[in-house]
Protein backbone atom coordinates (compact mmCIF):
# COMPACT_ATOMS: atom_id res chain seq x y z
CA UNK A 1 0.00 0.00 0.00
CA UNK A 2 2.71 2.66 -0.89
CA UNK A 3 -0.20 5.04 -2.01
CA UNK A 4 -0.80 5.49 1.91
CA UNK A 5 2.50 6.14 2.83
CA UNK A 6 2.29 10.24 2.29
CA UNK A 7 -0.82 9.73 4.51
CA UNK A 8 1.28 8.49 6.96
CA UNK A 9 4.10 11.07 6.55
CA UNK A 10 1.53 13.36 6.81
CA UNK A 11 -0.05 12.53 10.13
CA UNK A 12 3.40 11.88 12.16
CA UNK A 13 3.84 15.61 11.06
CA UNK A 14 0.83 16.58 12.29
CA UNK A 15 0.37 17.79 8.63
CA UNK A 16 -3.16 19.01 7.59
CA UNK A 17 -2.46 20.35 4.46
CA UNK A 18 -0.62 17.11 3.63
CA UNK A 19 -4.02 14.90 4.83
CA UNK A 20 -6.08 16.72 3.01
CA UNK A 21 -4.34 16.84 -0.11
CA UNK A 22 -3.99 13.02 0.24
CA UNK A 23 -7.46 12.47 0.65
CA UNK A 24 -8.24 14.09 -2.92
CA UNK A 25 -5.98 11.62 -4.50
CA UNK A 26 -7.26 8.25 -6.43
CA UNK A 27 -5.72 5.90 -3.64
CA UNK A 28 -8.17 7.65 -0.92
CA UNK A 29 -11.33 7.62 -2.65
CA UNK A 30 -10.21 3.50 -3.77
CA UNK A 31 -9.81 2.98 0.20
CA UNK A 32 -13.38 4.83 0.43
CA UNK A 33 -15.25 2.44 -1.85
CA UNK A 34 -13.10 -0.59 -0.08
CA UNK A 35 -14.80 0.91 2.99
CA UNK A 36 -17.88 0.99 1.48
CA UNK A 37 -17.49 -2.35 0.15
CA UNK A 38 -16.28 -4.27 3.42
CA UNK A 39 -18.16 -2.10 6.10
CA UNK A 40 -21.64 -0.81 4.82
CA UNK A 41 -22.67 0.26 8.21
CA UNK A 42 -19.52 1.80 8.89
CA UNK A 43 -20.60 5.13 10.18
CA UNK A 44 -22.94 3.14 12.77
CA UNK A 45 -20.39 1.05 13.86
CA UNK A 46 -18.16 4.18 14.29
CA UNK A 47 -20.52 5.93 16.63
CA UNK A 48 -20.44 2.25 18.56
CA UNK A 49 -16.99 2.80 19.17
CA UNK A 50 -17.43 6.11 20.27
CA UNK A 51 -18.97 6.72 23.58
CA UNK A 52 -21.06 9.83 23.72
CA UNK A 53 -19.38 12.23 26.63
CA UNK A 54 -22.70 13.89 27.52
CA UNK A 55 -24.39 10.81 28.56
CA UNK A 56 -21.84 9.32 30.19
CA UNK A 57 -20.71 11.91 32.47
CA UNK A 58 -21.86 10.16 35.37
CA UNK A 59 -19.18 7.63 35.22
CA UNK A 60 -16.45 9.58 35.10
CA UNK A 61 -14.59 10.92 37.92
CA UNK A 62 -12.37 13.77 38.39
CA UNK A 63 -8.90 13.36 39.97
CA UNK A 64 -8.44 15.25 42.81
CA UNK A 65 -5.20 15.88 42.06
CA UNK A 66 -4.32 16.98 38.46
CA UNK A 67 -8.42 17.28 37.18
CA UNK A 68 -7.76 14.72 34.94
CA UNK A 69 -10.91 13.06 34.03
CA UNK A 70 -10.63 9.37 33.82
CA UNK A 71 -13.22 7.01 32.94
CA UNK A 72 -15.06 4.78 35.41
CA UNK A 73 -13.89 1.82 35.27
CA UNK A 74 -10.44 3.21 36.13
CA UNK A 75 -9.61 3.05 40.46
CA UNK A 76 -6.39 4.95 40.30
CA UNK A 77 -5.61 8.33 37.54
CA UNK A 78 -4.67 7.48 34.32
CA UNK A 79 -2.31 10.71 34.13
CA UNK A 80 -0.63 10.64 37.72
CA UNK A 81 -2.01 7.16 39.43
CA UNK A 82 -3.72 8.66 42.91
CA UNK A 83 -6.05 6.28 44.17
CA UNK A 84 -9.49 7.28 43.08
CA UNK A 85 -10.40 7.78 46.23
CA UNK A 86 -7.28 8.41 48.73
CA UNK A 87 -7.68 8.25 52.20
CA UNK A 88 -7.60 10.93 54.38
ZN1 LIG B 1 -4.33 12.54 38.50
Amino acid sequence: MDQIDPLFDALRNNDLNGVTTWMESEAWKTLLQLVQIELPDLSSSMKQLTPTVTNEQSSNWTCSECTFLNDNSNQTCEMCSLDRNPAS
